[in-house]
């Protein structure tokens, strides 16, 4: 098949255009290059069923595919915050544009939406019929509520198009890849640990996520496209920390002498997130394989070789 993947110089776009490639299909990588960098997918410059754009979805583009992984949306808070209104342009300027693109040619669509729309969840874990808790006017709205609008427009165009939709909600992931400099917790505890300065805790610490590691995610999101569910369907690992157990666990893999350092807890910052996975496990026979330990280990060891940094005891 030949594939859109918006944001496909990104952290997951990437990963899972390998896994696109190995399946042999034409891959477009479409991309602004705002979080996503050349390096992620320079390994398939110059192969014959890879094509990079360079292009802002914001503005309209057309093109000739057969599914459309949508994943353009810069993820971590530091940068979807940098400019708020060009993440909400994105989410539904952006979204409108690739889902117009898809109902044109009749491609499959595919959007990568988050476990933000359920905000700060006062249902625990979030299962799909959660409606959520979101602040409309909060520093995090660009994202959930662009996330959310983005749902919205998928849906409309489902019901109106009739546009065969898949739509994924994505709790947070990590892995290789992912920018030292991201502001999410797992790249910023990693990366602390090994340049040895301090580990910074938002808070008490006692807020929780569950952390799903990118090839899980990828294996998910293929499944969920190629199914026939809908959705939108949780896709995460359901292993549930304390952000205060993260950071001891990258202690004990990079560094036990590694200091903490307490600092203020951004405003709307979810207290707990936890997927309910009943849905991927039933109809798309999914669930995450990879623990905590394990994915951390293979991140650990792919931002020592970006940083150049000595192996850690
Ligand atoms: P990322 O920032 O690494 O990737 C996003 C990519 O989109 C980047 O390559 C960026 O350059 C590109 N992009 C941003 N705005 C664009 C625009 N206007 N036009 C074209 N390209 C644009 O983030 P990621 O972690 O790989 O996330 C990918 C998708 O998954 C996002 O939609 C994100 O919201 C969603 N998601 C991620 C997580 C997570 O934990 N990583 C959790 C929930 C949802
Ligand atoms: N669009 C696009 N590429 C296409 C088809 C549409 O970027 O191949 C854009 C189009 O410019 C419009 C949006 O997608 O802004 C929605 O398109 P649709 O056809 O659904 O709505 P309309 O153009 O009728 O407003
Ligand atoms: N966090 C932290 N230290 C950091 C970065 C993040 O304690 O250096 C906290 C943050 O306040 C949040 C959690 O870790 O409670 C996850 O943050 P991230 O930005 O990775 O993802 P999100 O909040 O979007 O789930």
């Amino acid at each position: 098949m030949r594939i859109l993947v918006t944001g496909g110089a990104g952290f997951i776009g990437s990963h899972l255009i390998d896994r696109l490639m190995a399946e042999g299909h034409e891959i477009l990588c479409l991309d602004n290059f705002y979080t996503g960098s050349k390096q992620n997918i320079s390994h398939w410059l110059g192969h014959p069923r890879f094509e990079l754009i360079r292009h802002d979805i914001t503005e309209p583009i057309r093109l000739e595919v057969d599914q459309v992984y949508h994943l353009a949306c810069p993820a971590s808070p530091v940068h979807y915050q940098f400019n708020a209104i060009k993440t909400v342009k994105t989410n539904v300027i952006g979204t409108l544009n690739m889902l117009g693109l898809a109902k044109r040619v009749k491609a499959r669509f595919l959007l990568a939406s988050t476990s933000e729309v359920y905000g700060d969840p006062d249902v625990h874990p979030q299962p799909e019929t959660y409606r959520g808790n979101v602040n409309c006017i909060g520093i995090r709205s660009c994202y959930d509520e662009g996330k959310r609008m983005a749902e919205t427009l998928a849906f409309d165009y489902h019901r109106e198009h009739d546009l065969d939709i898949r739509v994924a909600r994505i709790f947070n992931t990590y892995g290789p890849r992912m920018l030292e400099n991201d502001g999410r917790v797992v790249s910023n505890f990693i990366a602390q640990a090994l340049r040895g300065t301090p580990l910074t805790v938002y808070g008490d610490g006692s807020q929780t996520r569950s952390f799903c590691y990118v090839s899980d995610l990828v294996e998910g999101l293929m499944r969920l496209m190629n199914g026939e569910q809908t959705g939108p369907i949780n896709l995460g690992n359901p292993g549930e920390y304390s952000i205060l157990e993260l950071a001891q666990k990258i202690q004990t893999l990079i560094n036990p002498n590694a200091e903490l350092v307490y600092k203020p807890l951004p405003s709307d910052d979810p207290k707990q997130r936890q997927p309910d996975i009943t849905l991927a496990k039933t109809y798309l026979s999914w669930e995450p394989t990879i623990p905590l330990d394990q994915g951390l280990a293979l991140t650990i060891a792919d931002f020592q070789t970006r940083l150049g940094l000595a192996p850690g005891p």
